[in-house]
């Protein structure tokens, strides 16, 4: 049988490899960095279907998750609207899931090689999956994400919209809220919190940063990446991308981690008949990549063009008052962005 390496042991890398392991495929996964570790992230798992779950054999990683089904969209301190999820997300930090799906992966058998960075990923290499997470770009987008440890929120979920800028807060396992903010890039000092909340008064969110500093909050927790872009499907590549490699939604659709699960278990099925000898590298590849267009090009294109309504003052205005006459449809939108 052949051997499947994996370069990324995020999200996408680990479910995958735990997957072809409960199937009986050889994995190495290599990981640049190491696990448990705080990853910037807003920790709302939202359409991830439990078959999903199950396909890939990872339902353990989950036991605790908090069930996140009410949000509250928040504008300048104002309640905007408040929507009910069909079925609720799942709040689980990053810190504990990555090191779940590590342990899981480990126990079924994978050969985990931690603080291993793979050189060079570019082109094709028989038996090869990059579950590198996002690609780099010149932007001036930022996140940032911490933990506070007693902050009531309005609702399961608060987003917040600034001034190119937005927030979410959200519910995670043991009590902790996690906070994770989508930023225009600014040259504040102070480090950590004190950076996180001269952001939010940066955006115009003073209402959140007067809510976060009187909260107490895990420093641990805080951590920042530059160079964000969301950007459309790299499928068509030498190479057999899955997760943020391939493509990477616009956060506020809490999608992410459900598109590095489902491209996981896009690519299962046929890596596993590739590893059996049943499909060349190639063929192999070419099928995943078409399913990944298959599942992901529309939400990806309409998540693309809704993005802007949320960081531009003048488009979050005209989304204000589209909403005040009832004219956003957030049911069907959630449907086609998830
Ligand atoms: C600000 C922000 C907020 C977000 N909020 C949400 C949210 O609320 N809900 C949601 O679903 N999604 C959210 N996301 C998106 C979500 O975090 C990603 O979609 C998800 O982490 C993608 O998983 P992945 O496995 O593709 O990549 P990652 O989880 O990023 O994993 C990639 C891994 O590859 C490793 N790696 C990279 N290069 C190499 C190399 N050369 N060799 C070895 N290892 C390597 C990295 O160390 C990393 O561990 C958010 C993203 C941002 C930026």
């Amino acid at each position: 049988m052949k051997r499947i390496e994996i370069v990324g042991g995020g999200l996408a890398g680990l479910s995958l490899g735990i997957a072809l392991r409960n199937a009986g495929v050889s994995v190495t996964l290599f990981e640049a960095g190491n696990y448990p570790r705080h990853r910037v992230c807003g920790e709302f798992i939202n359409g991830l279907a439990p078959s999903t779950i199950h396909a890939l054999g990872i339902e353990d990683a989950f036991r605790d998750a908090v069930l996140n089904r009410d949000v509250a969209w928040v504008r300048a301190g104002r309640a905007l609207r408040h929507q009910r999820l069909r079925s609720p997300a799942l709040g689980l930090s990053r810190y504990e899931l990555d090191q779940r799906l590590a342990e899981l992966f480990v126990a079924r058998g994978g050969e985990l090689q931690t603080d291993h960075r793979v050189g060079d990923t570019e082109g094709e290499i028989s038996g090869r999956v990059l579950a590198l997470g996002r690609r780099r770009a010149r932007t001036t987008w930022i996140g940032l994400k911490l933990h506070a440890l007693d902050f009531p929120l309005l609702r399961d979920l608060e987003v917040h919209l600034g001034e190119r800028a937005y927030v979410g807060a959200t519910r995670v396992e043991n009590g902790r809220v996690n906070l994770c903010g989508f930023f225009q890039r600014r040259s504040l000092g102070g480090r950590g919190a004190q950076i996180f909340i001269g952001y939010l008064r940066a955006a115009g969110l003073d209402d959140l940063a007067d809510r976060l500093r009187d909260a107490e909050i895990d420093e641990t927790s805080f951590c920042a990446v530059a160079a964000l872009q969301c950007d459309r499907a790299a499928v068509a590549t030498p190479e057999l991308r899955l997760g943020d490699a391939c493509a990477m939604i616009p956060p506020f659709t809490g999608n992410g981690m459900a598109m590095a699960f489902q491209s996981a278990e896009c690519a299962l099925g046929p890596l596993v008949a590739f590893a059996h000898g049943n499909l060349s590298w190639s063929v192999a590849r070419q099928t995943v990549q078409r399913a990944l267009r298959r599942r992901f090009r529309v939400r990806l294109a309409v998540a693309q063009i809704l993005h802007p309504f949320l960081l531009q003052r003048g488009m979050q205005a005209t989304l204000s008052l589209l909403n005040r006459a009832q004219l956003v449809p957030l049911t069907p939108l959630h449907r086609v962005l998830h």
